[in-house]
């Protein structure tokens, strides 16, 4: 075992192909249906919202796809991103485990959503596309995209949930800062948002009435395309350079891990991660590990969800896809890791959950924030409020290995830096916190608004 404290790769290591999990799946994922006809959705009917290179990649089988040289050149930014051994939280937790993360903060909007971001600004500019609309709660996924914008020369237009627009006003600076424009959602620029507006004036907005707005611009416009920065099939492709390079840095490290974790918001940086590992040992390369998607309790996706179709926006104006949901209509209670406040689950997180190849836990958000402290004052990085449950299950995963007196190998990513979500920190901190369930009432209304298929 190297004695080393960050396993750093060179920018000739940065993956040359995306990994494709659908190339080694024991079954087939299920096919997205058209609403209207319940039928089986043909390629074409995505191609008003995304270009056709993105939708190839969300149906290939083909278990690697070549990265674009742009592409990997966009890359050299920020990656090989580094892998840490958290010493010094192991001797603060006393443990016998090794404890590893890969740390995406390093990327310039400070998560990991950029490597999906600059993916898809390029094969829209490739497809002459000028403009690029997206929704975005918290504000990660439009400041990444908001960059991948500026590198590639497309105008980018956010839909921003209003009331993150109103209590997170320096992820809108930062989406200006790289050219964007951000609108608080619902607007009066589209037909969705003037819906909602009509019936609720005062409406704080969410993830599924921005998603309505975007896709509706981007339908309605020859020049502009959708983009969406999680659950997708493709997206969830462009992560994989995560889990490449980490497989890299821990053999590197002289290592391999036994649990490998990411916390599941759409299910990106989770699957980043643990897909090159999982697919490794579906194909009897490695051994198995044991992959582990943490998601927030308030908004417990997989672990309370139903396994079925549904519409990914709360307009229903996407495909139906088979994953674990919530219901399009249900509303989380109010806590601080915006990201993970979507209704469903990415389908080959969803599918793989029920092949039993990925386990979900829920964790609420104070004991998160506990972790994430610990966290800070042993490694010194402050983790994003999303980051956090990732954390805490890692550190349980070592109090375990502890009262079991096991070397457990423990990998997780650490999805992004929380500088710029400090006053969630602050709330914390001066125990304003509140760790609310979701109310099963609101949950089973959701669920019967499930819609009928087949
Ligand atoms: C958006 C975000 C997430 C959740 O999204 P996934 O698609 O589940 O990865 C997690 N961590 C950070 C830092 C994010 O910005």
């Amino acid at each position: 075992m190297a004695d080393q404290t960050k396993f750093l790769l060179e920018e000739e290591h940065i993956p040359r192909f995306w990994y494709n999990i659908a190339a080694d799946l024991p079954e087939p994922l299920a096919p997205p249906l058209n609403p209207a006809t319940g039928e089986p959705l043909g390629p074409d009917a995505l191609a008003p919202i995304f270009p056709m290179a993105l939708i190839e990649q969300e149906v290939s089988t083909e278990r690697e796809i070549e990265i674009p040289e742009p592409v990997r050149d966009a890359y050299r930014l920020w990656r090989p991103s580094p892998l840490f051994r958290a010493r010094r939280l192991e001797q603060v937790l006393d443990t016998p485990a090794r404890i590893y993360y890969k740390y995406e903060g390093v990327s310039p909007a400070g998560s990991h959503k950029p490597n999906t971001a600059v993916a898809q600004a390029f094969y829209n500019r490739e497809a002459g596309i000028r403009k690029l609309s997206t929704e975005t709660g918290a504000g990660q996924w439009g400041s990444s995209l908001a960059f991948a914008g500026a590198l590639f020369g497309l105008e980018v237009l956010v839909y921003m949930v209003k009331v993150s627009y109103h209590q997170k006003p320096y992820r809108r600076t930062l989406m200006e800062t790289y050219g964007a424009k951000c609108l608080a959602s619902p607007t009066d620029t589209t037909e969705a948002g003037r819906a909602v507006l009509a019936e609720d004036p005062d409406s704080p907005g969410s993830l599924g009435i921005a998603i309505s707005e975007a896709v509706e611009v981007a339908a309605k416009n020859e020049d502009t395309k959708y983009a969406l920065g999680s659950v997708l099939n493709h997206v969830l492709l462009h992560q994989t350079v995560i889990g490449q390079e980490a497989m890299k840095q821990m053999e590197m490290a002289g290592d391999y891990p036994d649990v490998v974790i990411g916390c599941a918001g759409g299910g990106s940086n989770f699957a980043g991660l643990a897909f090159p590992f999982i697919g490794a040992a579906l194909r009897g390369d490695a051994p198995k590990v044991r992959a582990v998607a943490v998601e927030p309790a308030a908004c417990p996706t997989m672990t309370r969800g139903t396994y079925a179709y549904d519409f990914g926006d709360t307009q229903q104006l996407t495909p139906l896809v088979k994953m674990h949901t919530l219901g399009h209509t249900f509303m989380p209670p109010g806590f601080h890791a915006g990201g993970l406040r979507y209704h469903g689950m990415a389908p080959l997180v969803s599918h793989l959950v029920e092949l039993g190849e990925v386990m979900p836990i829920a964790v609420h958000q104070n004991p998160s924030f506990e972790a994430g402290v610990i966290f800070a004052r042993a490694e010194g990085i402050v983790p994003a409020p999303e980051s956090t449950h990732a954390v805490r299950a890692a550190i349980d995963e070592a109090l375990d290995a502890k009262d079991a007196g096991e070397e457990r190998v423990i990998l997780f990513n650490l999805s992004g830096h929380g500088f710029l979500d400090l006053s969630a920190y602050a709330d914390y901190l001066s125990g304003k916190l509140e760790d609310r369930d979701y109310d099963p009432a609101l949950l089973k209304e959701a669920l019967e608004k499930l819609p009928q298929v087949g």
